[in-house]
């Protein structure tokens, strides 16, 4: 494999099989890939304190060097090896819990050690607990330079990775890849100073930005990266062209007849992000667009109309939504519009009878049912389509990323796809959409539909109960109807469902003149979706519900939302569940439940939803509150792809990145090769995950 061809890259280690499979594990194959397995923080050893100055309290680690005057194993009751270290200003104890024999006989009494940690007050006198220490001659030299620390993989130590990446950076290609004219504008570093720097830092660096990550070596290392994800998911969108799709051309009968039959107009912006599709799914190649809107926007509509176009042009639609309920939503609501106009849709879900199956996949195999509804069991494999011209996904962020993936590729031949719409009212945050998403386009609905009256939001002590329970009661007479949320507990499903069937208890027998229903995950579906029907259509007053009414729920009359324990909700959950209230013209309010005392980032979460109604705002706090890791779940979020730069910290870097990604890709695309098979390499494969 390694080719005469310098430019080829090299192996990292020859010499020990054992270390290269090492650090193979941590994936440094190549040089490069060494040269930037960057140092996660430094230690410093440049300077040796007197013991008596290396005092306790502060959490900083000090240096010291000293001879040993005692070594011995103790109990203590534990079996330990205390080995005392002296120097002209004091003692003090190094403590070892765990040791090896081999250590007692190195640190016997005499030998000159220079030892590193946190000095604390012990039952003894000063002591470091399992201090990092070196055995040393006297008047060794010190370091001149922070020492780095690596991250490092089992049994790998810190100065086999140092002394691996020392060869590697002395073979290196130090090229750089970008032209002169990017570091001049964005003041960026030379690559190879920066990589120096950071593999060894200087007397005298500036730690503080060394650790912070923002030395202008570390900005330097950001932004490549950044540049090579944008550049790479920008190719991968480049790349979709090269698919066909059939064009979806058609905008006939059923579109117009559909719109023409809606008890509503369009709001703007639903009329432009529809326009934005018709267009997209006219072209010959897959659309694969993301629908943004808050909850109750009105993406279904749109939704369906999009999928009027590809049954225009004589093709399938198909919508996926996550969970039996939405999707059960999805059905009837989609239903209710297509079926007077003469449109078969069919319905299809993991809990169907076999035999109902069974003829939901014929109607859908023979091509008789245009548009198919369904949760994940339409991806599952015994289900033949007939000829899928778009594919919709609701709430796609709940859907892995195989699940999405399946589903396209349902659709024609191969070298057809079918056009793809995803859906969610999770607003991504602007950095995060610009890499997690960097390779979709992007649609939002910014506009509700008039005449949604604000959800007033209180905060509401949990010992206030009874208060809660008249307020129920009080709309329950005014003819509007009610959620009430059950306390997620997260630890234990049965536990969850204990709690669920109490409070459906509590509350009927607190309100006896109420029809009082319960909803939760472990219900059969054909149950579930009685109790649903029984509230849609207005026959029970209160629906007491676990967090499976959380997205898509749609029940214009009901008006109030009761959220016990709702510290313990995360917000985009709070938003989500408070969407299902505010859907029809009368005001609607929500009550969040909650046990003090509360935690500061509870509190926090509860004042921005008395604060806000808007999901973008919410969003943005969630992802300062939380950090973008957590936000998506990490494989997803596009941090996942991200070992240096940092989206929170570092969103102008991202937005440079993505400007000079676009310039390089139209001009240069020399550059694009060099710097994607610098940054990319052996990683190619993760980013298409
Ligand atoms: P979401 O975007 O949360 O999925 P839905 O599509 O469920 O929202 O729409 C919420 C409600 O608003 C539904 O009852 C829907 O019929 C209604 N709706 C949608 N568009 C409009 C509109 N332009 N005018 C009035 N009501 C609308
Ligand atoms: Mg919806």
């Amino acid at each position: 494999m390694p080719a005469p061809n310098t430019k080829a890259p090299r192996p990292a280690s020859k010499a020990s099989g054992t270390v290269a499979d090492k650090l193979l594990r941590l994936g440094l194959r190549h040089d490069i890939d060494l040269a930037l397995h960057l140092p996660l923080r430094y230690e410093d050893e440049t300077q040796v304190v007197p013991i008596r100055d290396a005092h306790a309290g502060g959490s900083t680690p000090a240096q010291v060097e000293g001879v040993v005057t005692a070594c011995e194993i103790a109990y203590r009751p534990r079996r330990q090896l205390m080995v005392t270290i002296e120097d002209d200003s004091g003692a003090l104890v190094m403590r070892f819990l765990n040791f090896y024999g081999s250590q007692v006989k190195q640190l016997a009494a005499g030998t000159r050690v220079r030892a590193r940690g946190e000095v604390r007050h012990g039952f003894f006198g000063d002591e470091m607990v399992h201090p990092a220490y070196k055995v040393v001659v006297e008047g060794a030299p010190l370091p001149q330079a922070l020492t780095p620390v690596y991250p490092a993989g089992e049994g790998l130590s810190q100065a086999a990775l140092r002394s691996a990446i020392a060869q590697a950076m002395q073979r290196l290609d130090w090229h750089d890849t970008l032209p002169p004219a990017v570091l001049d504008k964005l003041s960026l570093w030379p690559f190879r100073p920066a990589v120096e720097l950071l593999h060894n830092p200087p007397p005298g660096v500036d730690e503080h930005a060394l650790a912070e990550r923002s030395h202008p070596a570390w900005i330097r290392m950001k932004f490549d990266e950044l540049l090579a994800q944008q550049l790479s998911l920008k190719r991968a969108q480049d790349a979709r062209r090269l698919h066909g799709a059939t064009p979806l051309a058609n905008v006939g009968q059923l579109s117009q007849a559909l719109l023409a039959s809606l008890p509503f107009r369009l709001t703007g912006a639903q009329q432009r992000v529809l326009a934005e599709i018709r267009h997209d799914i006219q072209q010959a190649w897959p659309m694969q667009r993301l629908l943004q809107g808050d909850v109750g926007s009105g993406k279904t509509v749109v939704a369906a109309l999009a999928a009027a176009q590809a049954i225009d042009s004589g093709f399938q639609a198909v919508l996926m939504a996550p969970t039996e309920i939405l999707a059960e939503q999805h059905f009837r609501k989609i239903a209710a519009w297509m079926a007077p106009l003469g449109v078969e849709v069919a319905w299809l879900t993991g809990s169907l009878k076999k035999k109902e199956k069974d003829a939901a996949r014929e109607r859908i195999a023979s091509g008789d049912a245009k548009l198919i509804v369904g949760t994940h069991a339409l991806i599952q494999d015994a289900v033949q389509f007939s000829g899928v011209g778009l594919v919709i996904v609701d709430e796609q962020h709940r859907f892995g990323v195989a699940q999405r993936l399946a589903l396209r590729n349902k659709g024609l031949e191969a070298a057809n796809q079918p056009h793809q719409m995803m859906m969610s009212a999770t607003p991504i945050p602007r950095t995060l959409a610009m890499t997690y998403y960097a390779d979709l386009e992007v649609s939002v609905i910014d506009e509700l539909p008039p005449g949604r009256t604000p959800v007033l939001t209180r905060i509401v002590d949990q010992n206030r109960r009874d208060e809660v329970i008249e307020r129920v009661r009080a709309a329950a007479v005014e003819g509007r109807q009610v959620y009430w949320v059950c306390p997620l507990i997260e630890e234990s499903e049965a536990l969850q469902l204990q709690t669920a069937t109490d409070t459906h208890a509590t509350l009927a027998a607190a309100l006896p003149e109420l029809q009082v229903g319960l909803v939760h995950g472990r219900m059969k579906p054909a149950e579930k979706q009685a109790v649903m029907d029984r509230f849609t259509g207005g026959e029970l007053h209160l629906l007491v519900a676990t967090t499976v009414i959380e997205v898509g729920v749609d029940v214009p009359n009901a008006s109030l939302m009761v959220i016990e324990h709702a510290e313990r909700f995360g917000l985009s959950q709070l938003h989500q569940l408070r969407g299902r209230v505010g859907r029809g013209s009368a005001a609607s309010v929500c009550l969040l439940l909650y046990q003090s005392p509360l935690g500061p980032v509870a509190r926090e979460r509860l004042a921005i939803m008395r604060e806000t109604a808007d999901g973008f705002e919410i969003s943005r706090r969630d992802l300062q509150l939380r950090g973008p890791g957590e936000f998506l779940g990490a494989r997803q979020s596009g941090q996942a792809m991200l070992r240096f730069a940092d989206l929170e910290t570092d969103q102008w870097l991202v937005e440079a990145a993505r400007d000079v990604a676009a310039s390089l890709l139209a001009q240069d695309e020399t550059t694009v090769e060099r710097h994607l098979a610098r940054w990319l390499g052996s990683r190619e494969d993760f980013l298409k995950a």
